[in-house]
């Protein structure tokens, strides 16, 4: 069983109008991917849940969007300090339920709380314009307003920081939410609504429906005629089925959908930071998140020194219980992810990619899968298209500049790039060049509150994260006044 030094944020309910409920007939398990344990129960909402929800949210709007900002940014900060307060708790809980080790679960829960405490800040600075008019008898003004109910569908992967990351703007902005966690990870969405509830946020601003349906829930929260706009992060095929669902009523969309992130080691490199960023990029959460490293591009010349400097490093990394001093990297989510890796892995070899360091799980029928790197990689090879989403460095090498930008754009996908270079001319040139939202230049971490996150192409559209992530749940009123 689960201990936490404050037990109330482990709830098994959800959560509508400020209030836990378990009226459902239907639970579903939560289990542990380190040890395979079932956690505990959760209820399972279904779409008449989800009505529910976006009511209690529609009831509360008027009231919320209504506050001074200063008075929902108050409430905001209180909620940020309580995350803080409980971080240890929730790191364990997150670490329980989604196997990153604790470490990283800790630094995740600072940045999740990061957003609310960023956004608290930013809602009192939302001005809009006044704007010179043509005509002499007129003037113009351009307010902004929040848009109204806002659902968000949120994926396994930062079970915190992909949560605060879509409502701190939403609510600070002054929208209501209904929000449909990842049914792998429900359990830090839960501890975060009863630690908004803890802060004073009046009820139904913030409802939680923990549901293994995710099809019939996310129907009713990207249909429903009283939601306004509707922020996903997950897979680019379900942001495609929910962008059609969302044309229906023409909601206004975020989408963070998938990546195909390209490392590019040109031979000026440093090889030290260029073998810690691409392990940043590419090991963090077990090398599950979307701005991981996909594809690891190295320039001839510079190959056999990065490689024998990145297989050292990479052996070094400890695979277990993210619970257990010194661990590096977790367990995968469940059965479907490492099945996933083992695949693309098999293509890649029978395509003739070289193996360099690991390639099977650390014990059988555990979902622990060994850092691995392949290299002599091509196109032809599925991992070159696909996702990895796990432990996996998949390596191809490159002769001349224009080769390594064609071959990082050379991808449906437009979310993150990185590269390694220390040429100021390189490094504008090569900027420019990339079709990536978010570019790291000589780091492989990027994501911070104050920063702008989000991808071009089919890896969706909207920004989280920095002054512009608050746009994204307000809509500009033009108002014209005449007879002056
Ligand atoms: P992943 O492959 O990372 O699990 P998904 O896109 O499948 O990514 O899942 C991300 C989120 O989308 C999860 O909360 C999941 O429950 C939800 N989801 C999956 N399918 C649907 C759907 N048809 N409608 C609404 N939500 C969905």
């Amino acid at each position: 069983m689960l201990q936490l030094q404050y037990p109330s944020l482990l709830q098994a309910g959800y959560f509508i109008n400020n209030e836990w409920k378990t009226d459902t007939s239907a639970t579903f398990p939560v289990y542990n991917p380190a040890t395979g344990e079932e956690i505990i129960q959760v209820a399972d909402a279904a779409d008449t849940h989800a009505t529910a929800a976006v009511e209690a949210a529609h009831a509360a709007f008027a009231q919320w969007s209504r506050l001074p900002a200063k008075e929902r940014s108050n409430i905001l900060r209180k909620w940020y300090q309580l995350i803080i307060n409980h971080t240890n708790d929730l790191a364990l809980l997150l670490t329980s339920e989604q196997g990153k080790p604790l470490a990283e679960a800790a630094g995740e829960v600072q940045y999740g709380a990061s957003f609310i405490e960023w956004f608290a800040e930013e809602c009192r600075r939302v001005y809009g314009d006044i704007i010179p008019a043509p005509v002499a008898d007129r003037r113009f003004l351009a307010m902004k307003q929040p848009i109204g109910v806002v659902t968000a569908i949120t994926p396994w992967n930062f079970p915190v920081a992909m949560i605060t990351r879509k409502i701190a703007p939403a609510l600070a902005a002054g929208c209501t939410v209904v929000l449909k966690p990842a049914e792998d990870t429900p359990l830090c969405a839960l501890a975060l609504a009863q630690l908004a509830q803890e802060a004073g946020m009046p009820a139904g601003v913030l409802n939680v429906i923990p549901t293994m349906q995710a099809e019939a829930v996310g129907k009713v929260l990207t249909t429903h005629p009283l939601v306004q706009k509707v922020s996903f992060t997950g897979s680019t095929e379900v942001g495609r089925i929910l962008m059609k669902q969302a044309s229906s009523t023409v909601k206004k969309l975020s989408l963070e959908l998938g990546g195909n992130a390209p490392v590019i080691v040109f031979d000026d490199a440093d090889i030290d930071a260029a073998v810690k960023g691409t392990i940043a990029s590419k090991y963090r959460n077990a090398g599950q998140t979307c701005v991981c490293a996909n594809r690891v591009l190295v320039q001839r010349s510079i190959y056999p020194a990065f490689m024998e400097a990145y297989k050292k490093a990479v052996a070094a990394l400890k695979v277990g219980n993210g619970t257990e001093e010194g661990v590096t990297i977790g367990p995968l989510i469940n059965t479907d992810a490492i099945e996933k890796v083992e695949r693309l892995l098999q293509d890649a070899l029978s395509r003739g990619a070289e193996l360099v360091l690991g390639g099977q799980r650390t014990q059988a029928n555990s979902l622990y899968y060994a850092p691995t790197i392949i290299s002599r990689c091509t196109t032809a090879m599925e991992l070159s298209r696909e996702e990895i989403f796990g432990p996996v460095s998949a390596v191809y090498i490159f002769d001349m500049e224009a080769d390594a930008i064609a071959l990082a754009n050379n991808t449906e996908y437009g979310l993150a790039a990185y590269f390694f270079t220390p040429d100021i001319h390189k490094i504008w040139r090569v900027a420019e060049q990339l079709e990536y939202g978010i570019i790291g230049v000589n780091e492989g971490l990027i994501s911070f509150a104050e920063a702008p996150f989000g991808g071009i192409k089919q890896s969706g559209y909207g920004k989280e994260g920095s002054k512009y992530g608050i746009e994204d749940y307000l809509a500009i009123k033009y108002v014209c006044l005449g007879g002056m």
